[in-house]
């Protein structure tokens, strides 16, 4: 199958497939470098969010790229403890601030808080207001959705979500096809106990790729856009050279098999942060 670099937003916005992502990379140097190398790799995504305390050292990173801002799409999220309309747009004016930025592309509510429909309409109004160009949500299962359709008068047009070849996300992903959200897939690389099945090994050696970009090709495949965290400069150059080769589809439907429901990190019904 042949996939293009970006996907094709419901309103028009072209989204990045494979985007950077900065969790646990507080340290302001290993975030500003790690960003560096990402968008002299060619990625033109970063995924950041309030609680990885780096939206500075990206910010910064950004703009000693000289990369033209247009040219870039910049993800970042509404903490958990900052939900509720009046709280998420005193969060984005941090976040942007941080940021330095004077738009963000897609701003997320971070976990499904009971709040959650609070913290959408604050997302819906800086939608209105042309400071974020696509609203969005994360963490949310087809009911935390539902909920949030009941009062959005636009849908979000992403989920950000944990998926990978061991938490493939059949159910949800068929549910967000229905309603035109596209997928993230966040820590997309799994555990890693993939890298080491025989047909991921087996397909990496047909391909002449390791094994991380053949899950990585597998995302593409399904239709996701992933996120990989590296922040070692040849990993971050290896997880973004996945468009010279493609999947069959039976092998796309092989990794796909390999779910074991198995998560990295809490269930969003059940989290207590
Ligand atoms: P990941 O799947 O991207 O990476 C897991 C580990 O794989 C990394 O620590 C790295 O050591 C290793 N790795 C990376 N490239 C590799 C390669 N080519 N070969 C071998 N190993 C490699 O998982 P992640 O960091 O948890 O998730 C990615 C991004 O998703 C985060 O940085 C963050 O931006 C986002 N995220 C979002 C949420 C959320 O709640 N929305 C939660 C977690 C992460």
């Amino acid at each position: 199958m042949t996939v293009s670099k970006t996907i094709l937003l419901e309103n028009g916005v072209e989204m990045p497939r494979i985007g950077y992502g900065v969790f646990r990379m507080k340290e302001h140097e290993v975030a500003f470098n790690g960003v560096k190398e990402a968008l002299k790799a060619g990625y033109r995504a970063v995924d950041t969010a309030a609680i990885y305390q780096n939206e500075e050292a990206v910010g910064e990173a950004i703009k000693a790229s000289g990369i033209a801002r247009e040219d870039l799409f910049i993800t970042t999220k509404v903490w958990n403890t900052d939900q509720g309309y009046d709280n998420t747009l005193r969060a984005f004016e941090t976040s942007l601030k941080k940021l330095d930025l004077d738009y963000i592309d897609l701003y997320l509510t971070h976990w499904p808080k009971p709040t959650l429909a609070d913290t959408y309409k604050a997302i819906e109004r800086l939608y209105d207001e042309k400071l974020i160009r696509v609203p969005g949500v994360s963490n949310h299962h087809q009911h935390h959705l539902e909920e949030v359709f009941a009062i959005a008068n636009v849908k979000p047009m992403v989920n950000q979500i944990e998926c990978h070849p061991s938490l493939s996300q059949d159910s949800l992903r068929a549910f967000c096809a229905e309603h035109k959200i596209k997928l993230t897939a966040w820590a997309p690389l799994g555990t890693g106990i993939v890298f080491t099945h025989p047909i991921v090994r087996q397909l990496a050696q047909k391909y002449g790729k390791t094994p991380a970009q053949i899950v990585l090709r597998w995302h593409l495949e399904i239709g996701n856009i992933a996120i990989p965290k590296s922040v070692t400069p040849e990993r971050i150059a290896e997880n973004i050279d996945i468009y010279d080769f493609s999947l069959a589809s039976d092998e796309v439907a092989a990794i796909t098999a390999l779910n074991t429901f198995h998560r990295t990190s809490a269930d969003p019904d059940n989290f207590d942060f």
